[in-house]
């Protein structure tokens, strides 16, 4: 049985390496997902059979009450509340390495290297959950602006795994410290990762107050006119097309229209026209949310192009297709010193022939920004809920109304 230990949590460490490799694309971030929770299960069978382990009983009741909240959540949450979701899950372990480190505390009040760690593991911790380190994490918090929240988030979930690691310490528990190891620089590397993905630096984006709404700016949209299509109109130009680049955002996520977006893909393939995807690394709610929404309806890889690519290739584009993004295709971006998104690379849909933008009305999105898109010469704002007016659209295309 003592060999057992080292064997299953060297067995886990492997399979959350093996896991974290597969998750980075989506051709096999369902087997990064099983092999996760697999390694996850060796590492918690192999702790429950510790010999420091006497009894069962409250794990046992915890293990129950666990259960009753994660299986429902995993099942009835959409798609959407994902990042929240994740949110309160690493809220919720950081909780317990603040807990864990102050119980700990309290039975051997250590010294040395070991209380050092302790105290890293509860401020660490607790940074998301008590009464003091919430302040801090308030404050951290408050002069940074909407569009930068994904990097500070996934900053604040490294954290998470940093104090798992310090726990690990505590406990003399390798498994852990590998764990968070992994899920502490994961984390963070996906912080840079977004950082370059908005040109921003770490401590502009930490200190940088952006997220003000531009009175000026508001009032100047005021004035300005967007000129709006039907589904008929739209379809037919996307009919006679020859390459047509749809980018997705937010709202598409939100009215789950990635299935009709396939629909009309097909429809529009089958009439010979070029159909490809421009991801922008921040679209929608959490990173890579629309390379999942796209894997999940079956629409290929290759036709998914990075936000680089697809720019170098939109001044060739007949038509761009927004549907349901915002402050990713907002030209302001580029040159707008006084705006809250300045410097963030956009996908840059203006250079398109024709752009087309499917979203409800003319409400702002994430970063609370009028859009200049929506009154350029070129565009066509397509008013409407994603999956209908998607749904309206493939109906008036020859061929697919046929079939
Ligand atoms: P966005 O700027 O938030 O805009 C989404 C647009 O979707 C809204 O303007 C909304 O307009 C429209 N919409 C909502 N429901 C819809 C529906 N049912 N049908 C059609 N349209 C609908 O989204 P985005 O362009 O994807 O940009 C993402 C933003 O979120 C960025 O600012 C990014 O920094 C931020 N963010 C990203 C992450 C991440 O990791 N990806 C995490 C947190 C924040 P209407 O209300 O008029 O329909």
């Amino acid at each position: 049985m003592s060999a057992l230990l080292p064997l299953s949590y060297i067995v886990a460490a492997a399979l959350f390496i093996l896991s974290l490799k597969w998750l980075n694309t989506p051709a096999t971030a369902r087997r990064g997902v099983r092999v996760g929770e697999l390694g996850m299960l060796l590492a918690v069978v192999g702790t429950l059979l510790r010999q420091e382990v006497v009894d069962y009983q409250w794990i046992i009741v915890a293990l129950f009450v666990g259960s009753a909240i994660g299986v429902p959540l995993a099942y009835l949450m959409p798609m959407t509340a994902v990042p929240q979701r994740t949110a309160i899950s690493h809220a919720c372990g950081a909780l317990a390495a603040a807990l864990v480190g102050t119980a700990e505390y309290y039975r051997e009040t250590p010294h040395g290297f070991a209380m050092v760690a302790l105290a890293l593991e509860v401020l660490l911790g607790s940074l998301i959950f008590i009464l003091l380190s919430l302040t801090f994490g308030v404050l951290l918090i408050v002069p940074i602006g909407g569009a930068d929240m994904p990097t500070v988030i996934s900053l604040l979930n490294s954290y998470a795994g940093m104090s798992a690691v310090a726990m690990g310490f505590v406990l003399n528990n390798k498994l852990l410290m590998v764990a968070g190891a992994l899920d502490g620089s994961s984390g963070f590397i996906l912080s840079i990762i977004m950082c370059k993905a908005m040109n921003r630096s770490f401590t502009n984006v930490l200190f940088g107050a952006f997220g003000q709404v531009q009175a000026g700016a508001a009032a100047a949209a005021e004035q300005r006119t967007a000129r709006s299509a039907t589904a008929e109109e739209a379809a037919s130009i996307l009919d006679a097309a020859r390459l047509v680049f749809i980018v997705p955002g937010y709202g598409m996520a939100v009215a789950q229209a990635q299935h009709k977006v396939k629909e009309l893909y097909d429809a529009l393939t089958r009439r010979g026209v070029d159909v490809r995807f421009a991801i922008h690394p921040v679209a929608g709610r959490m990173p890579g949310h629309m390379n999942v929404l796209l894997a999940e309806a079956d629409i290929p890889y290759d036709k998914l192009i990075e936000m680089e690519d697809a720019n170098s290739e939109l001044p060739q584009a007949d038509v761009a297709l927004v549907i349901g993004a915002n402050d990713v295709t907002n030209p302001a971006a580029r040159h707008d010193r006084g705006s809250p998104i300045y410097g963030m690379p956009i996908i840059d849909v203006d250079k398109a022939h024709t752009v087309m933008v499917i979203k409800r009305s003319m409400s702002p999105g994430f970063a609370g920004i009028d859009n200049e898109l929506y009154y350029m010469d070129q565009t066509m704002m397509l008013f409407g809920d994603a999956k209908a007016f998607v749904a309206a659209m493939i109906k008036e295309i020859p061929a697919a109304a046929a079939a």
